[in-house]
């Protein structure tokens, strides 16, 4: 195989199809390594498509999250001695991986959400997805398994979109919910770096996240039980931070509360709210307007939707844009002294979502919102000013990136 590196484009397609011909897969385990490099190439990319096709979900606001799959999914195998397999996209099937595979068992997963947005006309557009692989390469990485190269990556998702473009709803507020997942498929209980893993993507048309408009929630702030830590994970899109917030999660619930809102060190630092990262727009001691959120300090999860709202606001020069530290002190006296003007977490799923409420340490703070209870004005403003770009409304940059 290791010539065939070395024939021009159309032999190498030849050979693929070749193989493809002599060596058709009766299941979904067997697939062929075509490149004997270590990079994704999109051109080698097959398409099996599903012979009966599913009915689709009606797209409005009874559509559940996560739930209806689109009828295709993107496939690509790495391996340590062949390196990456051809692309392939094939019908959503349910995966048949050796029990010992590691990604059961310690975790070694990683995975990335991201949005198609399709406008009235048609048109298909991808939200800074550089930004998606960039941090799907970070998690790779952090987790030992193997880097990739992102634009090839991407040109395999367009393909992907592109046959399952009519699952991608046109209305405002609904899209298509993409998950690129990898995870390690060795046949083997060692704990050791992959030998083997599985790039695969799967996608669910979502509606609006808030059902009802845009409307504020309590979070609970969490002193006992941490997300992340400084040299941890909390900084990766990683399978393994997100199990251990389920009973958190499950308690606030309980309490009446929507969100976790993670807190670090003694000092109570404020990091994030669920899976989302948080941010305080109030008056300083010194009577300036600053948007506030956690730096990247390894323990903060670098949202998208975080640096496009922080690029945005720094663009206005309305009012001070920071990244830095802050505690629940500070947080409690900004609120008891009427300087906390909006709170919101911000996340590719709610794009923007208010806060209106505050528990820490069993007593509740009010946090001031919009008229009759509704979103502040900042908050609305970034939630309209980001769904104008994604629905490529609104040039900006070269955030929004069309599928032709
Ligand atoms: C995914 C995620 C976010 C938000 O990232 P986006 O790229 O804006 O969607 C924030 N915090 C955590 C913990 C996350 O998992």
């Amino acid at each position: 195989m290791l010539s065939v590196k070395s024939l021009k484009g159309f032999q190498y397609h030849a050979f693929t199809a070749f193989v493809h011909v002599v060596m058709p897969r009766p299941t979904w385990g067997s697939r062929t390594f075509a490149t004997s490099g270590s990079s994704i190439d999109s051109s080698l990319l097959k398409i099996q498509r599903a012979t009966a096709l599913k009915p689709k979900p009606v797209f409005d606001n009874s559509l559940p999250f996560g739930k209806f799959f689109t009828d295709h999914m993107l496939e690509i195998e790495w391996d340590e001695k062949d390196g990456f397999s051809a692309p392939q996209i094939v019908p959503h099937h349910p995966l048949s991986i050796d029990a010992a595979a590691p990604c059961l068992h310690y975790g070694v997963q990683c995975f990335e959400g991201m949005k198609a947005y399709k406008d009235k006309s048609g048109v298909v557009r991808l939200f800074r997805p550089d930004k998606n692989m960039k941090r799907l390469n970070d998690s790779c990485q952090r987790l030992s398994m193997p880097m990739f190269d992102g634009n090839q990556f991407i040109e395999c998702l367009k393909q992907f979109l592109k046959v399952d473009r009519d699952w991608i709803p046109d209305k405002d507020g609904f899209s298509l919910y993409i998950r690129p997942t990898v995870i390690a498929t060795s046949s083997s209980l060692g704990v050791h770096p992959a030998h083997h893993a599985l790039f695969y993507v799967i996608a669910c048309p979502v509606g609006p996240y808030f059902k009802d408009g845009f409307a504020p929630v309590k979070v609970l702030a969490e002193s006992k039980f941490k997300r992340a830590w400084p040299g941890g994970t909390g900084c990766n899109k990683v399978g393994g931070n997100y199990a251990p917030g389920l009973l958190p999660q499950k308690m606030a619930a309980q309490q009446g509360y929507s969100q976790v809102l993670w807190l670090f060190g003694e000092e109570d630092y404020v990091t994030e709210v669920g899976s989302m990262n948080f941010f305080v727009f109030w008056k300083r001691a010194d009577g300036k307007r600053e948007l506030i959120t956690a730096p990247l300090d390894g323990t903060i999860l670098p949202g998208v939707t975080r640096d496009s709202i922080l690029e945005l606001t720094r663009e206005w020069r309305e009012f001070e844009v920071s990244e830095k530290t802050f505690t629940m002190a500070d947080l409690i006296n900004a609120a008891n002294e009427g300087r906390v003007i909006e709170i919101f977490g911000a996340g590719t799923a709610a794009i923007v979502s208010p806060i209106n409420g505050i528990s820490y340490m069993g007593k509740e703070y009010a946090i001031p919102c919009g008229k009759d209870g509704r979103a502040g004005e900042l908050s609305t403003r970034l939630f309209h000013e980001l769904c104008d770009i994604q629905y490529g409304r609104k040039q900006f940059r070269d955030w929004s990136v069309a599928i032709h």
